[in-house]
């Protein structure tokens, strides 16, 4: 089974616990992803709301010298560049609040050359580019500027987390495809994390991505959550013509999962129900192809 994960806070909790990447307690080890044939796997650096300015950009540097003191202890981990390689864990970089850029443009160019691939503009709440999903924020002036300037750098935009009118507000400018990296379908679980009907249409015709969350919250408003909650959302997102845009955002170590889903070592267990339930072709694009297909080019 090949395997494609859009976002995982991995890193953030490996330091927040002191474990390493090789073998920890957490949802995601290398030695457990081996399960994986070939394996994609986006590490995310989160920005805590809490940080801004300089303390936000000094968080970021900790957890990217962690990552790379993880990639030159392990000789199966390699940076992805477009291509996956068997028997490695594949690893993608993005960070998860653009709090980390303190208002400075200039940064942006800064990691692009650390090798990071995507860019989630904002978490919960409201900084110097837009608004979260639990805050009132809009796209400011800089944050048009850091659109343009991603676009530019070849870093992809992620619109997880962005409260609504910021989203609309950036299809008004956006050029290039964007991704929701871990996100659901909000007509099935009511979450302001989710997204609309509009907004998965938009992304479709974008060409964008759209990242499966195994977080409890944004799976089912009812516990307990079970696999067919998981299916509810794929059948919705399938019914919207997305069959080439679905993905998996597992969110693992950043978000309460269900207990048959709680680790890397899960995943193959779901692929093949989604195999039983939806045939293999669907189940290749999701857990693989469409991701690949998009970072590949
Ligand atoms: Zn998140």
């Amino acid at each position: 089974m090949n395997y494609f994960d859009l976002h995982c806070d991995t890193i953030y909790e490996c330091l927040k616990t002191n474990q390493q990447l090789d073998h920890n307690d957490l949802s995601i080890d290398l030695y457990r992803g081996q399960s994986c044939s070939n394996w994609v796997q986006t590490f995310a650096f989160w920005i805590s709301d809490d940080l801004r300015g300089e303390a936000a950009y000094q968080d970021f540097l900790r957890q990217y010298d962690f990552f790379q003191s993880q990639l030159e202890q392990n000789t199966q981990l390699r940076l992805y560049d477009g291509k996956a390689f068997s028997n490695y864990c594949n690893a993608m970089l993005s960070v998860e609040g653009g709090a980390v850029l303190a208002g400075k443009i200039e940064r942006i160019q800064e990691l692009s050359k650390r090798g990071i691939r995507m860019l989630t503009l904002c978490w919960n709440g409201e900084n110097e580019i837009a608004g979260g999903a639990l805050s009132q924020g809009r796209f400011t002036k800089f944050g048009k500027q850091v659109v343009k300037e991603l676009e530019q750098q070849g870093i992809i935009v992620d619109v997880s987390h962005l409260n609504e009118p910021s989203f609309w507000e950036l299809c008004d400018f956006a050029e290039k495809p964007f991704i929701a990296t871990h996100s659901n379908a909000k007509a099935i679980c009511n979450h302001p994390r989710n997204l609309t009907d509009d907004q998965i249409i938009e992304i479709r015709n974008r060409k964008g991505l759209i990242g499966l969350n195994f977080y409890l919250d944004f799976l089912a408003e009812r516990t307990p959550v079970i696999m067919q909650n998981l299916f509810q959302h794929i059948d919705y997102f399938l019914n919207l013509g997305c069959q080439d845009v679905l993905a998996i955002g597992s969110d693992f170590d950043g978000a309460t999962v269900p207990e048959w889903l709680c680790g890397i070592e899960t995943v193959a267990n779901l692929y093949e129900n989604m195999v039983e339930y939806y045939g293999r072709d669907i189940a290749n694009k999701i857990y693989f192809e469409n991701a690949q297909n998009f970072f590949s080019h």
